[in-house]
């Protein structure tokens, strides 16, 4: 329940198809297999995930795990909506975890930064227990949108973002989760895109949901960094690709992911990840660009349930991917 002082946003939840670890470790395992040379899928204790290399503020992503899909890219273009704006604080009151450990990719507070920006969220809240939150979340930004090739990533200290997020909130525990490994890319298909697709083409129309963690290990991959808010309203996928900044970044990165098989007419972005890094690199993940030499390692759970929370009234399929 969100308390009086707060801000309440509409809601809406449904339940997700939850198979059992195992299928889905065969199912994942025959659609990578199509689209890397080396693919395993294991079901393991989750690893420390405070450690390097991951640098998460949890130990793990098990405990009520739940994908919470916020606003959307309608309130970003064609005209930005700039009252729209979230406090992970609020928004895990709102889906029942207010100790929530909240993970995955959103836009940055234009409010907190000043301009508009990536955020990679990675932030375990106090809750109603006391203590501190643990924040451990990024924005990449432009420094200058004069200059398109330059940019910046750097420790984000607010739990305010917004116009959309795509995050994933769980207790933040160690449990099982799946370990997915793979190798060299010989499909066209990004890894996130290939597993959902995967899912899609066994489960049909019921929703399974992922998210988690992965490691881009070796390699390059192409990453986009919103510039400010544009002056021209952006209405086509073309209008909006010249107005994003795209660039090549180094492995290794860590990505925060969500991803649903089948939107349960929540409209849902089906699929979104952003990185970090402690090298300078982060921003919204598209896919490598070094197939041969590309190595994954993700440690992901399904999630019980999706939250959508502040869904707009008009919406679009512009910049969804
Ligand atoms: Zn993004």
């Amino acid at each position: 329940m969100a308390k009086p002082d707060e801000k309440s946003f509409p809601l809406q939840f449904k339940d997700t198809h939850v198979p059992d670890f195992h299928e889905v470790k065969k199912v994942l395992l025959d659609g990578l297999k199509k689209n890397f040379m080396v693919a395993s899928v294991d079901v393991i204790t989750c690893p420390d995930l405070t450690q390097s290399p991951w640098d998460l503020a949890s130990p793990g992503i098990c405990g009520s795990p739940r994908i919470v899909d916020i606003g959307g890219v309608p309130y970003l273009m064609p005209v930005p909506n700039k009252s729209k704006l979230y406090n992970l604080a609020e928004v895990a009151r709102l889906v029942d975890l207010p100790g929530a450990f909240i993970i995955g990719p959103g836009a940055g507070s234009s409010r907190v930064v000043g301009k508009n920006c990536e955020m990679i969220v990675n932030a375990k809240l106090a809750g109603d227990g006391g203590g501190s939150d643990n924040i451990k979340s990024w924005i990449a930004k432009l420094p200058d949108d004069n200059d398109r090739t330059k940019y910046v990533v750097e420790s984000y200290q607010s739990l305010e973002g917004g116009p959309l997020m795509n995050l994933f909130a769980s207790e933040g525990k160690q449990g099982m989760v799946l370990e997915v490994k793979v190798k060299s890319r010989t499909g066209p298909e990004n890894f996130i895109t290939c597993m959902r697709k995967q899912l899609a083409s066994h489960y049909g129309d019921k929703p399974v949901a992922m998210g988690g963690v992965f490691l881009i290990a070796k390699g390059k991959a192409n990453l986009h960094i919103m510039p400010d808010f544009s002056d021209k309203p952006l209405n086509t996928a073309e209008e909006i690709n010249k107005w994003l900044t795209f660039h090549d970044m180094s492995a290794p990165l860590v990505c925060l992911c969500e991803f649903v098989s089948h939107d349960p007419d929540l409209d849902l972005r089906i699929e979104h990840t952003h990185c970090f890094s402690n090298h300078g690199d982060g921003g919204h993940y598209h896919y490598d660009t070094t197939p041969e030499e590309v190595e994954y390692h993700a440690i992901l759970v399904l999630a019980e349930k999706i939250y959508r929370v502040d869904r707009p009234q008009e919406t679009h399929q512009l910049g969804r991917d």
